[in-house]
């Protein structure tokens, strides 16, 4: 039986008095063929194996090289060594799979890059900095489900397959069985030489989500509070630092919800998952926080950041986040020194303007050095259910920028009025034929609701520090790159 084992980050939390245990685990050091450093993934701290010289024969110990597996039998007792409080004096040592050292693809000694990392991310897992990332990803994963469910909301599973585009403007993926061979041209056509959908699949063009919400408000619209957590899969050709092909997003929709209570329940949320990450997952915000600082010291003086992670992450717990209007963001961005000595590269132009994320972080990261909700944005740049305010010209909206990525939430309060909501769909070209479900809750019973999608990688990336978001999931889709 294997599951007798303890874990690593268990183990370690006890004091040594001469426990039995057995540990299993990958091995990360080996010194004067003597002492094992063992690690099993629970934390990124190791157990220290001690195979007492001569007990163990030179097979054995010639096959303890880095990334093999091992089952270790022993007792554990206070160390004699700095460094760690308990050894594990081993009585048993069990390969549970050999590893040839030199060929392995992680030289720890040889300090990887994160670019050569990507590039064996089947072994990333086995360094700290993506132990560390992993677990704190999980933690963030586990406390909005917690946040939710305390609150009453029901997890809503929406399809990953739709025949909507809900934002009216995502690059999707098409979902299609229909042969493509051009050349022996099986694909079914209709007789103005346009593709025959009626024999795909689903009868009907498909794609890949790029948002739960549509389907959400259905929910909500009945069930009162509801959030989606799920893929979400955007085909945009934009190689950033902030953009994935495939990201996870959390879409939470209520009734009886306006914009106001919209941003008060995004702010206790991200404050809620940030304290969660804090109290459970401290060693490894701590091990993120020092390397974030080495990596730092790199920089130029003026591109590091004032405060340390877990500064930064405290400050955003103690402090009001700031609220201005799109109107109000754009005098002071018009205004800035920033703006008057042309370093923009996307000048501001004026009112009505979509901002760009460099106008996103100076207002977050130079001028409120918080993050800051903006609300109220121009109607022409944003999506048809956003709620149209009684100036004529506004919706209602709602961003969150964070300090170092930009924007991480998006919202809105949505239009519950059906005459204003075909109105706004026609000026649109919004096809009201093929959204008649969602018109449909706006007949019967309809009711003021609002919601918002964070995205869940560029909050793990708020959180780690990682300032890459292909290094907080596991594997990555971005454009030419589906390995693993
Ligand atoms: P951006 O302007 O940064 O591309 P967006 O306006 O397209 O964002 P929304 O459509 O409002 O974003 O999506 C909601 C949230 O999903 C965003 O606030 C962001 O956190 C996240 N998000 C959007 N696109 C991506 C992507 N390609 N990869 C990862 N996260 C994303
Ligand atoms: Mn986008």
């Amino acid at each position: 039986m294997f599951n007798k084992r303890v874990k690593i980050r268990e183990l370690l939390a006890q004091e040594p008095t001469g426990q039995e245990v057995t540990v299993m685990g990958w091995v990360r050091s080996f010194r004067n063929n003597q002492f094992i450093a063992l690690n099993d993934g629970s934390t990124n701290n190791n157990i220290q194996v001690v195979a007492e010289l001569g007990k163990f024969d030179d097979t054995l110990l010639k096959r303890i090289t880095l990334s093999a597996s091992f089952k270790v039998k022993g007792t554990i007792v206070p160390s004699l060594g700095k460094g760690q409080k308990m050894d594990l004096n081993a009585a048993t040592i069990e390969v549970l799979g050999d590893s040839d050292a030199e060929k392995y693809p992680i030289q720890l000694r040889n300090r990887p890059t994160l670019e050569y990392l990507r590039e064996v991310a089947h072994f990333r897992f086995r360094t700290n900095t993506f132990g560390s990332i992993f677990r704190i990803r999980h933690s963030l994963a586990f406390a909005i489900h917690k946040f939710f469910n305390d609150k009453g909301f029901v997890y809503l599973h929406t399809p990953i397959i739709t025949a909507s585009d809900a934002e009216g403007a995502g690059e999707m993926f098409r979902v299609t069985t229909l042969p493509f061979d051009e050349e022996k041209n099986k694909t079914p056509r209709n007789e103005d030489g346009t593709i025959d959908f009626k024999e795909d699949f689903f009868g009907r063009p498909t794609n890949l989500t790029v948002s739960g919400q549509l389907e959400g408000e259905l929910g909500a619209t009945a069930l009162g509070d509801i959030y989606t957590f799920g893929p979400t899969f955007r085909a945009e050709n934009s190689n950033t630092t902030r953009h994935l092909a495939e990201f996870w997003m959390i879409e939470p929709e209520m009734a009886f919800y306006d914009l106001e209570d919209n941003m008060n329940l995004a702010e206790e949320f991200i404050k809620y998952i940030i304290q969660y990450a804090i109290t459970n997952n401290r060693d490894d915000l701590e091990f993120l926080a020092q390397r974030l600082a080495e990596e730092e010291k790199q920089l130029p003086q003026d591109k590091r950041s004032d405060m340390g992670l877990i500064e930064k992450l405290e400050f955003v717990l103690n402090n009001n986040f700031e609220r201005i209007t799109y109107t109000e963001a754009i005098d002071i961005l018009r205004e800035s020194n920033h703006n008057k000595k042309k370093k923009f590269q996307y000048p501001i132009t004026g009112w009505g303007m979509d901002l760009q994320s460099e106008h996103e972080r100076y207002l977050v990261e130079k001028h409120f050095k918080k993050p800051v909700i903006l609300s109220n944005y121009p109607r022409e740049i944003k999506a048809f259910y956003m709620r149209q305010n009684e100036d004529g010209k506004t919706v209602a909206a709602m961003d969150i920028l964070a300090p170092g990525i930009g924007e991480i939430v998006g919202g809105s309060q949505r239009e519950e009025r059906l005459e204003k909501l075909e109105a706004r769909m026609k000026e649109m070209h919004i096809p009201a034929d093929e959204l008649w479900w969602y018109l449909d809750t706006r007949k019967f019973g309809s009711v003021p609701h609002a919601g918002f999608g964070l995205g869940f990688e560029r909050m793990v990336q708020f959180v780690t520090g990682m300032t890459n978001i292909r290094d907080v999931i596991a594997f990555p889709r971005t454009p030419k790159s589906a390995e693993f």
